[in-house]
């Protein structure tokens, strides 16, 4: 029997506003605990919110680059639970009337570009953080949360394996990054995600039972406990079993997912309007203002730079997979005269280098401008692609130009003909049987000529003119 997978994510992005969004405590991270705290936070009696406008507008931002519609009024609703970490016993968050309903955005799988459908973005309050003591008896709360503005992002199931679960998630993150609004961090919980995940025969119309995965806190969490879910359910079906609805938990340990509860139903938590907030309403004065702030998102961008710097619709996904891979790529290509060789240093060698030694982009030890040097040494002829990758080595040792490091070591290239045509006649008179092979039909040679003339001229011999001279010479 075959099956397939239907998965839809819900993502929190913690919003990089300065003050929480019904109050005016701080939502700076690390301070010791409850010293970013009021009445209003702590869900005291008779408190009253005071909605946080930036929070709107990141929302509004959010909503606008992944194409979704605006509500022109829209509400807070409580959500009632018990739970420790929020002490007034519900959260406040969006339901029946979210800022912003069905949007999309769009991922680049194997078999080209797919549209993953947005249900809805709306705004809430965080919870407070609890730890629990390992050798006492003993839970802590932390407050300190309790009101830190989220943005919740519920895609539609449309989403069949966990690889395009993470390419939604990366999409996403990059937008949220592109409009810099979060600094959607997915370990330090800044973006956080769970994932819905069920089976269903092989074009069945009708979807299974889903189950939530909660405490998903990397990229490669989220794929593998989906990867298990859809693994586990199989085999649940395949035994005649049946999926219970429920909320389950990654265990990072063990690798696998563990039950936490059965799922709620959206009625046991009897959302109701907040009385305590105003509705919001939102003009097409706000939204366009806020349309004018948005900058250049990645399909644009990458569309751009497949036109304006004539690269594969590979190169440019992969440098617009962040805004400062695309900005650093950009100061590159602008600087040489063949942008593709820019992306193939950046993609091969700078992409490589910074792997090996597990740094991001903003880390680099070769600024742009140095790597576009050296780059235009190359597309000038100065040195060829041999002696630069030398030259690229220094450079990530100490980020000296590449001029300097090419006069220090001497590296220039040789393109003085009358130098190139006596090393030339040398190896010719020094190799008189692989001459007259070569006038015999043996035109392979030509590489053993070339490869002789580069040794005596430690690799700095322009290889253009070696190849001129030399083809005349053994004619
Ligand atoms: P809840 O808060 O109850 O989890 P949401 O509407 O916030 O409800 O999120 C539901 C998520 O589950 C959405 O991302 C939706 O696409 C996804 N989903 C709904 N039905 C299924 C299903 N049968 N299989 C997988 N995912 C599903
Ligand atoms: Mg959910
Ligand atoms: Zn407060």
């Amino acid at each position: 029997m075959e099956f397939e997978s239907v998965i839809g994510l819900e993502v929190h992005v913690q919003l990089k506003t300065k003050t929480k969004i019904f109050c005016g405590c701080s939502t700076k991270f690390g301070d010791p605990p409850n010293t970013h705290t009021c009445p209003v936070c702590l869900g005291m009696p008779g408190v009253l919110p005071v909605l946080n406008k930036k929070v709107v507008e990141y929302t509004l931002t959010m909503a606008i680059a992944t194409s979704c519609k605006i509500a022109p009024i829209s509400r807070f609703a409580r959500k009632n639970y018990f739970y420790p970490d929020l002490p007034k016993a519900y959260q406040i968050s969006q339901y029946e009337m979210p800022i912003s309903e069905h949007g999309y955005i769009n991922i680049e799988t194997d078999i080209g570009i797919k549209r993953i459908g947005i249900t809805r973005i709306h705004m809430e309050e965080d919870a407070g953080k609890l730890s629990h003591d390992t050798y006492r008896p003993l839970s802590m709360i932390d407050f300190n949360r309790t009101g830190v503005p989220l943005m919740e992002i519920v895609s539609e199931p449309d989403i069949s394996s966990p690889e395009e679960a993470g390419l939604y998630l990366k999409k996403l993150r990059n937008i949220v990054r592109y409009v810099d609004i979060s600094d959607a961090n997915m370990e330090e919980g800044s973006f956080r995600c769970d994932a819905n995940v069920s089976i269903m025969p092989k074009g069945s119309k009708t979807f299974g039972t889903r189950v939530e995965i909660k405490n998903l806190n990397s990229f490669k969490h989220v794929e593998k406990a989906i990867q298990f879910e859809i693994n586990r359910q199989k085999s649940i079906v395949l035994d005649n079993g049946k999926v219970f609805q429920e909320t389950r938990l990654w265990d990072t340990t063990n690798n696998k997912t563990i039950s936490m509860r059965s799922k709620e139903e959206a009625h046991d938590y009897r959302y109701f309007p907040d009385p305590d907030l105003l509705a919001i309403e939102i003009d097409e004065n706000w939204i366009k203002r806020i349309r004018d702030t948005i900058p250049e998102l990645p399909d644009a961008k990458r569309d751009r730079f497949i036109k304006e710097f004539a690269i594969p619709l590979y190169d440019a996904s992969v440098l617009t997979s962040s805004k400062e891979l695309a900005d650093y790529f950009e100061i590159c290509a602008r600087m040489v005269k063949t942008p593709k060789l820019a992306s193939n240093w950046i993609m091969v060698e700078l992409l490589g280098l910074l792997n090996l030694e597990g740094k991001t982009i903003e880390e680099s030890p070769i600024s742009a401008s140095n790597l576009g040097k050296l780059i235009k040494l190359v597309d000038e002829n100065v040195i060829n692609g041999k002696i630069a990758k030398i030259v690229f080595e220094e450079m990530a040792k100490n980020n000296k130009s590449p001029e300097l490091i090419v006069e220090e070591k001497g590296l220039v290239q040789v393109s003085d003909s009358s130098a190139i045509e006596s090393i030339i006649l040398r190896v010719i008179e020094n190799n008189p049987k692989e001459v007259s092979s070569y006038k015999g039909g043996k035109t392979k040679l030509l590489g053993f000529f070339v490869g002789q003339i580069m040794k005596e001229t430690k690799g700095k011999a322009n290889p253009k003119i070696v190849n001129e001279i030399l083809i005349k010479k053994l004619s």
